[in-house]
């Protein structure tokens, strides 16, 4: 029997209601032949909620306890999701991530998963059970509750599906499926019948909050399709996938816009072998996620270094950097917060010509200065002031054709 793993984001199990919607599609499924396991985040905003629960009796909440309570969110739905399933009058049951031994490595609020015991989840759907788990949760080998990183549960599906060898894991959320870029900030935004995973990684990388980038990184490494669509709607979404000859065809496939960055800068680092490898490594140890790194070289003396981090990793970073300052006779350290980063993203780039130039005079021509540039094989991203970012994205996504079909675009 083939096994679906249906996975439920926040808006779509924020009422009683909702939830209802949501064990009828995963009944629907296990009438259709399926054994269905259904992944559920916390209802609507209520991880949000907690985290200003925190904040306000701790400004700086020790990251362990921040997860026994984030996680309580998830524990919440899965269990009003079985009493739903029961009350329909279908055999449901619900696990924590412990319980189903999700273990995680031990850095608190951005875990990782290393291995998922399958073994008590099949039994019960060898049992004619709908199996809910709490997704964006874990625990490390000591026993201690983790969490996966804010939207982690598309994380928690895809590696349960892995897991279990799913035909597909089915992420249901507020859109339709992946759009050229968020239709939330550009409204003309197209929806894909199919991306590659390697775009899409990019694309969630980059800020598209609409899948985490874990999740894809797992779908990819173990060939699990995901399908993103809406919990709202019966039509079909995109689907998530290898990639396909016609999609080098396509220059550009999607955009993106962050704002949760900072930039640090490290001007007048010494010169010399080994220098790159103590920042990132102190770095790293501090359990800092650096995003795009740029050096340039100055004089034989002297060379700037500077890089991106989410903003939740600046203290950290900034901790970090004292740290080491000495070490690495850094003359001047500066901070950005005002930046955001515009991308665009394609497995076209890797065959076409024509794109950074695209891109730069379309910038040029909305008047949008680039305070830097780095790219990848398949993506492009411009740092910009972030009074600037909504700007630089609309003429970006303009430039591209991002409101047309690929197959319609000049
Ligand atoms: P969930 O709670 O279901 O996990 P999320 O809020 O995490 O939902 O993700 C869905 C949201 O992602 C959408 O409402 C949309 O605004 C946003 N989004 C960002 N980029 C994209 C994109 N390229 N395509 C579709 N949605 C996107
Ligand atoms: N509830 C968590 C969050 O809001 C995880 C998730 O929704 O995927 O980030
Ligand atoms: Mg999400």
């Amino acid at each position: 029997m083939a096994i679906v793993v249906q996975k439920f984001g926040g808006t779509s199990v924020a009422d009683a209601e909702k939830i209802r919607r949501a064990a009828m599609r995963a009944i629907s499924a296990q009438k259709a032949g399926n054994q269905v396991v259904v992944v559920a985040s916390a209802r609507g905003k209520q991880t949000d909620q907690l985290v200003t629960d925190a904040i306000e009796l701790n400004p700086d909440p020790p990251r362990r306890e921040m997860d026994m309570l984030l996680s309580t969110g998830e524990q919440q739905t899965v269990s009003l999701m079985a009493m739903a399933m029961d009350a329909m009058g279908y055999k449901a049951i619900s696990f924590t991530g412990s319980q189903i031994r999700m273990v995680t490595d031990a850095a608190h609020t951005k875990a990782r998963i290393q291995s998922i015991g399958a073994e008590r989840i099949t039994k019960k759907l060898d049992d004619g059970f709908i199996v809910i788990v709490a997704g964006f949760q874990g625990m490390d080998e000591d026993g201690n509750i983790t969490t996966l990183g804010r939207g982690g549960s598309d994380t928690s599906a895809v590696a349960l599906a892995a897991a279990l060898e799913a035909e597909v894991c089915e992420i249901y959320t507020d859109v339709d499926g992946i759009y050229t870029t968020d239709p939330r900030k550009y409204p003309d935004a197209v929806r894909m019948d199919q991306i590659s995973y390697d775009e899409m990684l990019e694309l969630a990388s980059l800020g598209a909050g609409v899948m985490h980038g874990r999740a894809v990184e797992f779908g990819k490494k173990y060939n699990v399709p995901i399908h993103v669509r809406s919990s709202m709607k019966e039509m079909s979404g995109t689907i998530i996938t290898h990639e396909v000859p016609q999609m080098e065809g396509i220059l550009v496939s999607g955009a993106t816009i962050q704002k949760n960055l900072a930039k640090i800068g490290l001007v007048g680092v010494d010169n010399r072998p080994g220098n790159a490898a103590r920042i990132f490594s102190h770095l790293a140890g501090s359990q800092v996620i650096v995003n795009d790194i740029i050096q340039t070289e100055v004089s034989e003396q002297k060379a700037n270094v500077s890089f991106t981090i989410g903003r939740d990793d600046l203290d950290g970073a900034k901790k970090a950097i004292e740290e080491i300052r000495s070490q690495i006779h850094c003359e001047s350290v500066f901070v950005r917060e005002d930046i955001a980063e515009v991308s665009v993203v394609g497995v076209g780039m890797r065959s076409h010509y024509g794109v950074a130039d695209k891109m730069f005079q379309a910038l040029a021509e909305a008047k949008v200065n680039i305070d830097s540039i780095t790219t990848s094989e398949i993506r492009i991203s411009c740092v910009v002031d972030i009074d600037h970012g909504e700007k630089a994205l609309t003429a970006v996504c303009d430039a591209f054709e991002l409101n047309k079909p690929a197959d319609e675009r000049s």
